[in-house]
């Protein structure tokens, strides 16, 4: 199995330090953002080489990452390997025991198809793959 790694999600609680240091000091580009209402966030990208970073932003105190903020602080959220076939990975990793958060993949941003693996399986931490939208 071939794994890229896409992207790294960083929970930010201050969108707007959050920029006035990715964007405004280190001069990245700010992709436009976007609403991904089953994680009830908003993210945004900012292309760093290969990969990308992140950032996102909670909408409702609801979301999994106002929850991740509130317990551990704004970081680190979770690292994403692209893969070709993401239903292949999971079967795959299902075999090999590894626990899973979502057993079947879900909608993710840009039309991607997504699934996070337990950070009790993945050492610490929270893994999420990706397959890229169609075309
Ligand atoms: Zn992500």
């Amino acid at each position: 199995m071939k794994a890229t790694l896409d992207h790294v999600g960083i929970a930010v609680a201050d969108l707007g330090k959050a920029l006035a240091f990715y964007r405004d000091a280190l001069g990245l580009e700010i992709g436009a953002p976007e609403e991904v209402p089953s994680q009830r966030v908003r993210v945004h990208f900012v292309p760093a080489g290969e990969a990308a970073l992140e950032l996102l932003e909670p909408t409702s105190p609801e979301s999994p990452i106002a929850k991740f903020i509130e317990k551990r602080g704004p970081g680190v959220h979770h690292l994403t390997l692209r893969v070709d076939d993401i239903a292949a990975a999971l079967a795959r990793l299902k075999a090999n025991g590894v626990r899973l958060i979502d057993e079947s993949p879900r909608p993710g941003a840009e039309g991607a198809l997504i699934a996070f693996v337990h950070p009790a399986s993945t050492h610490g931490v929270l893994v999420e793959l990706k397959q890229r939208a169609e075309g």
